[in-house]
């Protein structure tokens, strides 16, 4: 359901947002959004989507795409915003930029791009409206009355969505659409997003021609839609004019093959092999190979053999691997998925022998990461499991799935001090403060802790409470 999420996102997290918070939004003497505000606005969003059901936060996928967005942040675009690349599971074309930086891709548009230029070339376009400030200029231009029938919608919207009542539902995505017409971008916005797109993609080294490219795969798929156009175009209306805008522009730019990574073509194969049904991806890999019918044969190979994994064929899956491992380059995704058959057939063992010696290959590695973790609890082994997070946080101190785990082996352990002492990171680093507050709480009251653990905790209490109060006097916090 493609319509959903882009409601929640586009015309509901925003206006719900701005209802729980910052008052003086529709204050006329408070002239501009700052980039401050912007990305706290966009923060909060962000806690919506994390909880939402339709994100897909794979690890390996994730990364990828933060690698191409970062790489095209880094040396196309003279800006110090930091940026945030997601995934929403959602088999319609679209990419969306919010309010901070926060910039979310449909599954769908990675597996309808032919290229890895033509997903660098959307994502440029949403990098160009964020650092061209228009989505800053789109909420200044809410007025308060506009805000406010915005904010009541959006709750409308909320209570259909946790109601069951399809009707009910029906009406308030009705009228989202008349809130949607209010925060779609205008025409200049979109041809100077395309301006700066291109330079973008090209000063990080990526085919310009990516972007005309996509824009016209989008036009031929539009032809194909019985209802409408896909939701992309809705909000960014695409005309035979912007096309040919573009198209003169990447003209006058020298012509360079760009080569996919390998990473582009595995990344696409384990999206149809997870999210489609397993029998339904197996038969799509089986016919792509059977009819060399693919951009490359090792992304065919993994996605069949990751099917065979789901459906549960050990064996085959296991002579496909082999096979996989001969034709493709170095990569700790066949890698991962080289220990993930282990753990699927019952081979605790090997797969955990396996998970060590890739990783110390891919040291840092998030997927590996959370996979040995995971089939270290799985297989009763907490201690070591901890040790692992533990060298993980090194790298990684801002991730809450690693606090996550911690929490997990140490309820196994039952030590309940650093379980909700860890419980209280993951928390926190999720933005939701209060949880974080309490779970520290209740990790003071186990009396477990020594006279260190103790005082470190207390400190780190009062930091939290201090945070739940700025956010409260900045009007963050109903
Ligand atoms: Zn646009």
């Amino acid at each position: 359901m493609r319509l959903r999420y882009l409601l929640i996102l586009l015309l509901f997290a925003l206006p719900r947002a701005l209802a729980e918070g910052l008052p003086d939004l529709g204050d006329a003497s408070q002239a501009s959004f700052t980039s401050v505000q912007e990305r706290r606005l966009g923060e909060r969003i962000m806690r919506e989507i994390r909880a939402d059901r339709s994100v897909y936060g794979d690890a390996e996928t994730t990364d990828y795409i933060n690698s191409i967005g970062n790489r095209l942040v880094a040396r196309g675009s003279d800006t110090r915003q930091p940026f945030e690349f997601f995934l929403i599971n959602d088999n319609s074309i679209n990419a969306f930029a919010l309010p901070g930086g926060f910039i979310g891709v449909h599954t769908g548009l990675l597996l309808a791009a032919q290229s890895e230029s033509e997903v660098a070339g959307v994502l440029a376009h949403e990098i160009a409206h964020v650092t061209q400030r228009h989505i800053a200029r789109m909420l200044d231009q809410q007025k308060r009355s506009a805000v406010t029938s915005l904010a009541a919608l959006a709750v409308a919207i909320l209570a259909a969505r946790a109601s069951s009542d399809a009707a009910q539902a029906a009406i308030a995505f009705g009228q989202a659409g008349v809130i949607q017409n209010q925060l779609n971008f205008t025409r200049d916005n979109e041809r100077e997003a395309d301006r700066v797109g291109v330079q973008i993609l090209d000063r990080a080294g990526f085919d310009p021609r990516g972007m005309p490219l996509f824009f016209e795969r989008l036009q031929r798929a539009t032809r194909l839609y019985e209802g409408g156009a896909p939701s992309y175009l809705r909000t960014h209306p695409l005309t035979f004019e912007r096309i040919a805008d573009v198209q003169n522009r990447v003209e006058n730019l020298p012509y360079r093959q760009i080569p996919d990574s390998i990473e582009f073509q595995l990344i696409r194969a384990k999206i149809r092999a997870q999210l489609e049904q397993p029998r339904e991806a197996l038969t799509f890999f089986e016919a792509s190979l059977a009819q060399r019918k693919f951009l490359s044969e090792a992304a065919s190979r993994y996605g069949l053999t990751a099917s065979l994994v789901r459906t549960g064929d050990y064996v085959r899956a296991r002579k496909e691997l082999t096979a996989l491992r001969g034709i493709a380059p170095q990569s700790p995704i066949v890698e991962n998925l080289r220990c993930g058959l282990l753990v699927a057939a019952g081979e605790r063992d090997e797969a955990l022998a396996c998970y060590r010696e890739v990783l110390r290959r891919y040291p840092g590695n998030r997927a590996l990461t959370y996979d040995f973790v995971e089939a270290l609890l799985q297989g009763g082994q907490p201690d070591a499991a901890l040790k692992v997070v533990e060298i993980g946080l090194r790298s990684n101190p801002e991730d809450y799935r690693l606090y996550l785990l911690q929490s997990r082996g140490n309820a196994m352990l039952n030590r309940r001090f650093a379980q909700h002492r860890a419980q209280g990171e993951a928390y926190a680093r999720l933005g939701n403060l209060s949880a974080a507050v309490e779970q520290l709480q209740i990790a003071l009251k186990t009396g477990e802790a020594d006279f260190y653990q103790l005082s470190g905790a207390e400190a780190r209490l009062r930091e939290l409470r201090q945070l739940v109060e700025l956010e409260r006097k900045e009007g963050l916090k109903p």
